[in-house]
Formats: C-alpha cells, sequence, structure tokens
C-alpha cells in the first residue's frame, strides 16, 4: 500500500532529478522551441513538493496527495508541459486507492488516465513529436504487462520502453506546440518533453518495489 510520506519521497526525488537535468532539457527546448523546459519542470516540480508536503501534513491519503501535487504543478511551472503535467498527475492520483495495496492493474489505469488527459488537453497525436510519444508507448507496455504481475517490474520495463521512444522522437518534425515553425532544426534532437518523461518514468522506476 503506498502511504502519503511515499508519494512525497517520489516527488522529492523526481524534483531533484529535474534539478540536475534542468539545463540539459532547456537545451534540448532552444534548439527549436523557447528554451525554458528545464526551467519549467523544475518550477513545477519543486511546487508539486511543496504541496504535497502541506497535503501530507493535513492527513489526506495518497491519491489526494498526487491532486493536490498536480494543482501545484500545473499553476506554477508555466507553459505547455506545465498544464498538461499537472493534468497527468490529478489524473494518475485520481486512480490511486488509498485503502489497499497498490497493484500493477492500478498503475496501468493510472498511465492510461494520465494519457487521456494530456490529449484532451492537448490534441497531440503519435508522430507529433511531444512526451504522448513516450507516454502512448509507455502505457501500452504498461497494460500488457498486467497479467504478468509485479508492478514494479512491469513499470521498469515499460519505463525502457518510453526512453527508447523518446530518443527515437530525434527523427520526427515537430507538428504541433512552440517548436513548429522551426521544425526542420528540431530533427536530429529528440523532443523535451518526451526525454524529460522518460526520465522521471526511469527514476520512479528506481522507487518502487
Ligand atoms: P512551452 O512549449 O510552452 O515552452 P515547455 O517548453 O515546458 O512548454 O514544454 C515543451 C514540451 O511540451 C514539448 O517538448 C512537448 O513534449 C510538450 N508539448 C507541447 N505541446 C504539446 C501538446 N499539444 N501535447 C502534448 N505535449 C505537448
Ligand atoms: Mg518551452
Ligand atoms: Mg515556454
Amino acid at each position: 500500500q503506498a502511504t502519503s510520506a511515499e508519494v512525497v519521497g517520489a516527488l522529492h526525488a523526481i524534483a531533484d532529478l529535474l534539478r540536475d537535468n534542468e539545463d540539459e532539457l532547456g537545451r534540448l527546448d532552444a534548439i527549436a522551441g523557447d528554451g525554458d523546459h528545464g526551467r519549467g519542470m523544475t518550477r513545477g516540480s519543486a511546487a508539486a513538493v511543496e504541496a504535497a508536503e502541506h497535503a501530507a501534513a493535513d492527513g489526506v491519503g495518497p491519491a489526494a496527495v498526487l491532486v493536490a501535487a498536480g494543482d501545484a504543478w500545473a499553476s506554477k511551472a508555466g507553459g505547455t508541459s506545465g498544464v498538461l503535467w499537472g493534468a497527468a498527475l490529478r489524473s494518475f492520483g485520481d486512480l490511486l486507492p488509498d485503502d489497499r495495496a497498490v497493484t500493477a492493474a492500478d498503475l496501468a489505469a493510472g498511465a492510461e488516465a494520465a494519457l487521456a488527459a494530456v490529449q484532451r488537453l492537448g490534441r497531440a497525436e503519435l508522430g507529433d513529436k511531444t512526451l504522448v510519444d513516450a507516454l502512448v508507448p509507455f502505457a501500452d507496455d504498461l497494460r500488457g504487462a498486467v497479467d504478468e504481475g509485479g508492478g514494479a517490474v512491469a513499470w521498469r520495463r515499460a519505463a525502457a520502453v518510453a526512453t527508447k521512444a523518446a530518443a527515437a522522437t530525434a527523427d520526427l518534425r515537430p507538428r504541433t506546440g512552440r517548436a513548429r515553425p522551426l521544425a526542420d532544426r528540431s530533427v536530429g534532437t529528440p523532443d523535451p518533453g518526451a526525454t524529460s518523461l522518460a526520465l522521471v518514468l526511469t527514476r520512479v522506476g528506481e522507487l518502487l518495489d
């Protein structure tokens, strides 16, 4: 059973990871976008940690902690990715059980809900060179692994799939978002949002047991 403290701890680890990668993510975003992706992810995740700590101190369960974290991320990060990350975290949190152990099926349903929220808001499709290109294969792989049991093992395998998919976005041209006008310039460079998503999914996999 996930506890509120574990969710806060995971958000801390995510915020540390994103701070460590802030410059690199900004560099990726500067090639065809506006260069603020690293800054936005650092700001969003720091706000999420703060909100999660407050919610946990109020004694709410892990699902409500994640929902509070998502709302703070969306409102403080700025930028397209901040809105999408906030909605994704909130949707994922809505599906976490408060009263029993988290199963592989819960994780898969959470990933699917996060993807649905991202696509409802952003309307990006596979191949548009966005974080959707990493999130779709992640959610698909996680869903496929449900019958094999083991949530943590399944998550780590799906995160490896997402990492490969994020790297493969280097071959694509952006068809939506801020990078579209300079689409040709971005060929050869992976999408920043897909890259940061894969980093976070990998880190979470290391924390699950
Ligand atoms: P902004 O583009 O507003 O400056 P960021 O730089 O933080 O925001 O995030 C850019 C990333 O957001 C892109 O690399 C892409 O992965 C993601 N993104 C942009 N538009 C969309 C969209 N419509 N749907 C999904 N992801 C998107
Ligand atoms: Mg940007
Ligand atoms: Mg921006």
